[in-house]
């Protein structure tokens, strides 16, 4: 005011939601005091703001000047009209001329200050507030005082983006500690959830928040004061359509904006949502209650434009102070927490990332063991048949050429031995198949099923002893799969299912069911987007704590001999088989009446 002289010169600050507020003044002793009072976003349109943002200084003179016309109007070469932005002689919306004649004022002018360009600005410089001077009679300025007062214009904008930057530092400092030791702690967790369970105070406490809801493929976890969880579904829906491409979202007018949560306020008036990943659904929404507010208006702000019975719009007459009472809002979220919780995001998905990659490295570990294992185990099986065979032989030749001198006795115990070396010959015999199974190469091709059956059964029948009804409801499909491996699995099952059954009338059935066929009297843990195909019997059936061991190796419920015998090592193969193909096996089973054996050769429908 001291250089320019104007009778009232006032530091006036925008806020986040377009209003203003008139932060410091000095004034002649004539002029009224606006010192503290808001002010409407309508008060200052967009487009004067961004007319404030390009012209550091804007100057009436006059309030009652005279506007002047461009002539012409349209430019003749290229008919379009002169792009006046950046003129200094431009002329004012009479709209804002008439604002500040009903605000008693005959001369202004408006010095511009710009702040750091913040998150979602594509780098532009912010309009913080204009230095707003007015006088109440026509003045004039040289244009070195214009000159001077475009400078301190720059020099206070310079000075006020040191200043946020070092506002808050303290706060600031705060949230990256919680930050780190946040993200320290989901990185040592098995999942997201889990880490986020470890200190919920942490999480809140990182936007400055008093509840929070992780949400993730349809499930929630909540801490804190949150609003009820039948309400997030919509929500999340809302929020989608909010954040567009953005991945942030943060309001303190929710139950304004999203009039759902209408009486929830008092933990949601303010919502910071963060996505994480649309894929799988992962957010964290921060919640703020209410707080309420008593803000000073310059005027009625609900009252800022009129329209006259003419309907033309003019601005509001009454400036006196009006006082308002805000309900419904909870405390603003600073830039700061907002770009706290984008790092967080940033985080978590590194973390996510890095665990994919720790995963990826583990399984190509244990493939690799995996196939040293299998090889290991054909080595072995076959070096020790070699000496088995010679304990085998020798044994039959001492039975042989000495059984007069060994007695009755001796040549019992030998002949055990015999059979023992055969058993384990048996048992070598089926590693090493199990092992020469798991390690050749799957040649996928179409097969009919349906003929693979076909063939195993007449082989079966041939060396029935006792006649097994077959049933087969309907002809099987044809799928891509390894057809030998594919023979050897129907082979196992239905031997299994004649081999296990004493009754008179033995029957058994292989079928299939297609996804859509499925019901809820299908086993729950099928993979219900597959063709699950089933071999059942009528048989002996097996008691519900065998149910997983018998897939395990060499593992038979019965004696050595008894069921026909067998080394325990069918349903092992069988299982590789069914997973080699990306599918999976699961048997259902009722002891003495009858077992079924459900798979899926890794194909959906
Ligand atoms: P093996 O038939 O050589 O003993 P498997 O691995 O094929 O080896 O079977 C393991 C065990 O599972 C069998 O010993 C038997 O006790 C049980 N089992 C397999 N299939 C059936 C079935 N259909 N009914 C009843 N028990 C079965």
């Amino acid at each position: 005011r001291n250089i320019t002289g104007f009778d009232r010169v006032m530091l006036y600050q925008f806020n986040k939601d377009g209003s203003g507020h008139v932060v410091a003044e000095d004034k002649c002793g004539d002029a009224e005091s606006f010192l503290g009072l808001h002010y409407p976003a309508t008060d200052i349109p967009k487009q004067a703001k961004e007319l404030y943002r390009l012209n550091s200084l804007r100057i009436i003179p006059d309030i009652h000047y005279e506007a002047v016309p461009l002539q012409p109007a349209a430019n003749p070469a290229t008919g379009q009209a002169l792009d006046m932005t950046l003129s200094i002689l431009r002329s004012v919306s009479p709209l804002h001329t008439e604002y500040l004649v009903n605000m008693g004022v005959g001369a202004s002018m408006s010095i511009s200050i710009l702040c750091s360009s913040g998150a979602g600005t594509k780098g532009k410089r912010q309009l913080w507030g204009l230095i707003a001077c007015h006088h109440l009679s026509p003045k004039r300025l040289s244009y070195e005082t214009r000159t001077i007062c475009e400078f301190l214009g720059q020099a206070i904008s310079f000075e006020i983006i040191t200043k946020t930057d070092a506002e808050d530092l303290d706060y600031k400092i705060k949230l990256q500690e919680v930050h780190s030791r946040f993200v320290n702690t989901i990185a040592t967790c098995q999942t997201l959830d889990e880490g986020l369970r470890q200190k919920p105070s942490d999480l809140m406490d990182l936007v400055g928040a008093a509840g929070v809801i992780f949400h993730e493929n349809h499930q929630l976890t909540s801490f804190g004061k949150t609003p009820p969880e039948d309400l997030i579904a919509g929500l999340l829906e809302w929020i989608d359509r909010q954040m567009g491409e953005e991945e942030v979202y943060s309001t303190d007018t929710l139950v304004t904006d999203y009039p759902r949560f209408s009486p929830h306020q008092d933990v949601a008036s303010g919502l910071l949502a963060l996505r994480i990943s649309r894929a799988q659904r992962t957010y964290l929404l921060w919640f703020r209650p209410e707080v309420t507010q008593t803000i000073n208006w310059g005027g009625n702000p609900h009252k800022s434009t009129i329209a006259d019975r003419s309907l033309r719009v003019s601005p509001r007459k009454s400036f006196e102070l009006w006082k308002e009472t805000v309900y419904l809002k909870s405390l603003p979220w600073k830039t700061c927490e907002i770009e706290a919780a984008l790092e967080l995001r940033t985080k978590i998905i590194g973390i996510v990332l890095r665990k994919a990659d720790e995963l990826a490295l583990l399984n190509i570990e244990l493939e690799r063991s995996n196939m040293e294992l299998d090889s290991f185990a054909y080595v072995a099986s076959h070096d020790l048949k070699e000496p088995l065979r010679g304990i085998h032989n020798y044994a039959a030749f001492l039975l042989e050429d000495y059984s007069d001198k060994l007695g009755a006795e001796g040549a019992n115990k030998l002949a055990t031995l015999m059979r023992l070396t055969q058993r384990m010959e048996a048992l070598i015999n089926s590693l090493l198949h199990y092992s020469r199974f798991s390690r050749t190469e799957l040649t996928f091709q179409s097969v009919d099923l349906g003929k693979v059956v076909a063939g195993v059964l007449n082989l079966m029948a041939i060396s029935q002893p006792t006649p097994t009804e077959f049933r087969m409801p309907r002809p099987l499909p044809t799928v891509q799969c390894d057809q030998l491996q594919v023979v050897e699995l129907f082979t196992n099952l239905i031997s299994n299912a004649i081999k296990y059954n004493d009754r008179e009338q033995r029957w058994v059935e292989i079928g299939y069911i297609l996804p859509k066929e499925m019901n809820p009297n299908w086993p729950q843990h099928l993979d219900r987007s597959q063709t699950v195909f089933f071999v059942k019997d009528n048989g002996i059936g097996i008691r519900a704590k065998h149910l997983d061991t018998i897939f395990k190796i060499f593992k038979r419920l019965h004696a050595a001999n008894s069921y026909s015998g067998g080394t325990g090592a069918g349903l092992t193969i069988t299982k590789k088989i069914v997973e080699r193909h990306g599918g999976s096996i699961i048997v259902e089973s009722t002891f003495g009446s009858g077992s079924t054996f459900y798979f899926t050769l890794g194909q959906p429908t």
